[in-house]
This record gives structure tokens, sequence and C-alpha cells, in this order.
């Protein structure tokens, strides 16, 4: 990326192993996230052309020496951010934000080849070489699918509880299918566009409420005897999302939030009797990929959907612009 709007391919140096525990990986498939579409509309800054993407399943092409778990001819999937797995911050699983967190990203995973620092913390490798069908899905587990079942895990979703999930893109609509998978009672999505409610209901959702803001909250409470929902997940990331998202939560119940904050200013009063949990973050995809990666295999799940749109990796830009433009959920490149 150059620029605001401005992406383009071109050629870079193929990775190299820089470290003893890297692999460099040869991409099956990358993709475009909501994320991207930050500095994209100039919303981040870009202060210097960036290699782009943090999104990555692959084959294992080379190993540094020191990496035990995986082998060239793997086919691995891993998170977008690298974590050792050793650290007490790993041990407890929130390898996001590892004590030696290295952001994938910065290599740009939008490409043919990458490299992964931290290998044996960061990938995981599949039971053998997967179809191709599967190829989609497993991608969306590197980050979608992983921050989606975050942001359940951190609401707290449970057997029978009543989910509200505030964000429509590809995260929150896959934050409805491990919703389902984790067992709730009743899964809200709160949605406005048409083909994105239509796959909510697909993924589980029982229930779209379309409008937002107070009204959504409103809409909430009444669908649940006033008290509002016992988990809400939230997967935008501004200041309206995120006080839909509080707001909509009963005293007692759980936020997950899992849209990177922009320009969000929590009021502290409002906080302090909202008597809600918040738990959010940048997803630490690394813990649950095994899991995820085994219900994929097992065609348990589809998270592939939410790729409407494929792209070859030369045709990026248009990629990145359908997203703008919310012409496709999510655009998935083929190197
Ligand atoms: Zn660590």
């Amino acid at each position: 990326m150059h620029g605001p709007g401005d992406v383009r391919v071109e050629q870079r140096d193929d990775p190299k192993i820089l470290h003893p525990t890297d692999a460099v990986i040869r991409l099956a498939a990358t993709c475009v996230c909501g994320s991207d579409l930050w500095p994209y509309r100039g919303i981040e800054p870009v202060r210097r052309p960036s290699p782009m993407g943090h999104e990555y399943a692959g084959i294992v092409e080379e190993t540094g020496r020191d990496v035990r778990s995986v082998k060239p001819g793997d086919f691995v999937v891993g998170s977008f951010m690298a974590s050792d797995g050793t650290c007490e911050i790993c041990q407890a699983g929130y390898q996001s934000r590892c004590a030696h967190v290295e952001p994938v990203g910065a290599n740009g995973a939008q490409a043919e080849y990458l490299r992964v620092p931290l290998a044996d913390g960061t990938v995981v490798a599949t039971r053998g070489q997967p179809d191709a069908a599967l190829i989609p899905s497993l991608l969306a587990a590197s980050d979608v699918l992983g921050t989606g079942w975050f942001g359940a895990v951190a609401a707290d979703v449970r057997p029978g509880k009543t989910v509200a999930v505030v964000g429509d893109g590809a995260v929150g609509l896959l934050a409805v299918l491990a919703a389902r998978e984790l067992g709730a009672g009743r899964i809200i999505a709160m949605s406005r566009h048409q083909a994105r409610q239509k796959l909510a209901l697909e993924f589980g959702a029982t229930d779209i409420v379309t409008e937002r803001g107070d009204d959504g909250v409103a809409r909430i409470r009444e669908m649940t005897g006033g008290y509002g929902a016992h988990c809400v997940i939230e997967a935008v990331g501004t200041q309206e999302s995120m006080m839909q998202a509080i707001r909509s939560a009963r005293p007692g119940g759980h936020v997950g939030y899992v849209g990177v904050a922009h320009g969000v200013e929590l009021p502290g009063q409002e906080l302090f009797f909202a008597e809600v949990h918040l738990l959010g973050g940048p997803a630490p995809v690394r813990r649950f990929l095994p899991d995820l990666i085994s219900r994929i295999e097992d065609r348990s799940i589809d998270p592939g959907k939410v790729f409407d749109l494929t792209l070859p990796l030369d045709q990026a830009a248009d990629g990145y612009r359908a997203m703008d433009e919310r012409r496709a959920i999510k655009t998935l490149l083929q190197p």
C-alpha cells in the first residue's frame, strides 16, 4: 500500500530464513482484511509503502534450524501475531500479546511467499494436504474465524445464552457461527445488509435486528424482557458500535470486543453503572487453531463462505476496492 486507496502489486525479494525459529511458507491463499481498510481509507496513516496482509495458509517451504513442530511440505495455518508459545502470557492463552510478539503482517501475507517468525508458537499443521475446497475455510481460521471465535469466548457464550452481535463484516458473521458452535440459545445478528443477513442466518443467527445505535439497543432490550443480552460481541471498532455493544448487555453480562478500536472513548460513569464484563483485544488465534482446524477438516463448519469474491493476487487493488465499496464481504486472493 503506497497510500490511501493506492494498492499496487510489485515484485519484492523472496523472504528468507532470518532467525532459526522462522519458517517460510508458500501461500495457497491469502486475503484482504477489514482492518486493511483502515489505512486504505486514510483513517490510519500510511507513512511509507508497506507490504500488506496478515492472513495465510499454505505449504512450509523452509524452516530455521530450531523449528520442531512443522517441516517443509506440511500444510499450515498460522495466527496473524507470531508468538513464542512459551512465555507466561502464551501459556495463559493470550498469544497475541506474547512477551516476544511480532506482527506477521509486517512481512506482508498478500504475497506468494511469507516469512513467519516464531513458527513453533505460531503455525499449526493440518492432518495432511487439504482438499482445495477446504482452503478458504482454513484461511479464514487465520484471522476472521479465530477473531470471531475469541469474541464469542470473551463474551462468555455458553449453552442457552442469548447473544447479540454488533457488526456484520466477516468477523461479526463468524462470531455468529462461533456462538452457534458454543451452544448459544438465541443469536441476534445486527445487520442492515440483505446478503449479510442471509449469511448470518446460514451461520446460525436466530434473529436479525436492522436498527443500530440507541434504536438497536432498545430493540435488544425489548427482545430480552428488558434485561439486555447475556453476551454481546462487538466486531466494528467505532464509538457507536462499542457503546451499542455495552448498552445491549445486561448487568452482569459480558462484552467481547474484537473490532480494532479507532477513536473509542468510554465514559467512566456509564461504564461503572453498566456493570458488565469487558474483554477484548487482538484475538489470540493460536489458542483456538487446533480446534478450529479440526472442525474444518471434519466439515462441521464452513467459515470460508465469508469469501464472496476471489481474485488472482495481481488484482489485489480490485479486491480492496470491492470491500471498501461494500460490494464484497471479503476478498480471497490467489497467489
Ligand atoms: Zn509468548
